[in-house]
């Protein structure tokens, strides 16, 4: 089984329709927008006709900065920072679905993400972590080299489900300014200039 991680945001809602995973899992762990996410992430399986999981957790105590309605992130980081977030999330899926026969789970991971646990190492340091436990789960991110608007072209992503997408890092309804809501504008203004389709 191959699976995919969805928060319902662009980058990830792009790799669903691209990759055709046989399951999508959204975690509500506690964050600001875990509404939102998981409405959207429903709304996209269901537009693209694919498997959909949700995990509730609510690790808000263990989180930092704005995701977890914080004013500050933990040692200084962007404000979007959540300590061990990406292993956070793959652990917990892989918890879900190892034993009703995950074989590769993927990662919305883009080029442009500048976290640390979104590089190239990290990335393949957390697939052999997985690999060496029981399943062999193996991590991909088959956008790691891509930034997000060539994601979104490679992908062939509908643009009237564009409006479906949701990035915001603090509400349930997209507020339109956080970095996650800019980034969400930018991106579409720059894959589908006006006009175009
Ligand atoms: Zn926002």
């Amino acid at each position: 089984m191959k699976a995919l991680l969805l928060s319902g945001g662009i980058d990830s809602s792009a790799l669903a329709h691209w990759t055709r995973p046989d399951i999508c899992v959204t975690l509500d762990y506690g964050q600001q927008a875990a509404l939102g996410e998981a409405a959207a992430s429903r709304a996209i399986c269901s537009e693209l006709h694919l498997e959909h999981k949700l995990i509730s957790v609510d690790l808000s105590s263990l989180g930092s900065g704005s995701m977890a309605g914080r004013e500050t992130a933990l040692g200084g980081a962007a404000p979007e920072f959540w300590p061990y977030r990406n292993q956070m999330l793959v652990t917990l899926a892989a918890m879900l679905l190892q034993p009703i026969g995950l074989r590769e789970l993927m990662i919305g991971t883009v080029a442009t993400d500048l976290h640390a646990d979104g590089s190239v190492r990290f990335i393949q340091t957390l697939n052999a972590l997985m690999r060496l436990q029981e399943g062999c789960v193996t991590v991909t991110a088959p956008a790691q080299n891509l930034t997000s608007t060539e994601l979104l072209k490679l992908s062939s992503f509908p643009r009237e489900l564009i409006g479906v997408t949701f990035s915001c890092h603090l509400h349930r309804y997209a507020c339109g300014q956080c970095s996650g809501c800019i980034k969400h504008r930018e991106v579409v203004d720059e894959a589908f200039p006006q006009g175009t389709s």
